[in-house]
């Protein structure tokens, strides 16, 4: 956890999110901002800050990501239809949250570029 990391703050419970699904090792919740008719975010509960950071021990994290963002998609009503998972790493990929997170979206035709 912490302290100053807005993502630490909603899995804290500190700060309110829509939650979509949770288990032991993520937590998923509705993007505030969404970019797409469906737009969820996926991330760790514990923090990383980026996708450089995680090494061999955060594999199993990574395998949960995967597991989550199938899930909700089946949830959210997109897994027939699409969707895409996005992670953003570093300034040109416009991350802005240094918490490691991953877009899910979809309910419509995505362009390559969002
Ligand atoms: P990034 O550009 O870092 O990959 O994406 C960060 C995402 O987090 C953005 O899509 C933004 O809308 C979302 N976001 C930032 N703060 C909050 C928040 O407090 N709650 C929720 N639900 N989403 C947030
Ligand atoms: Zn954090």
């Amino acid at each position: 956890m912490l302290k100053e990391c807005i993502f630490c703050q909603i899995i804290a419970g500190d700060t309110p999110c829509r939650k979509v699904y949770e288990d032991d090792e993520v937590l998923v919740f509705h993007d505030i901002q969404p970019a797409a008719p469906v737009h969820a975010l996926i991330i760790p509960k514990t923090h990383i800050a980026s996708m450089n950071d995680v090494g061999r021990e955060q594999e199993g994290i990574i395998a949960a990501i995967h597991r989550a963002a199938q899930i909700t998609a089946i949830e959210l009503g997109i897994a027939e239809t699409g969707y895409r998972l996005v992670n953003n790493c570093g300034p040109d990929a416009g991350q802005v949250v240094h918490h490691l997170h991953y877009h899910l979206l979809g309910g419509k035709k995505l362009g390559m570029t969002q």
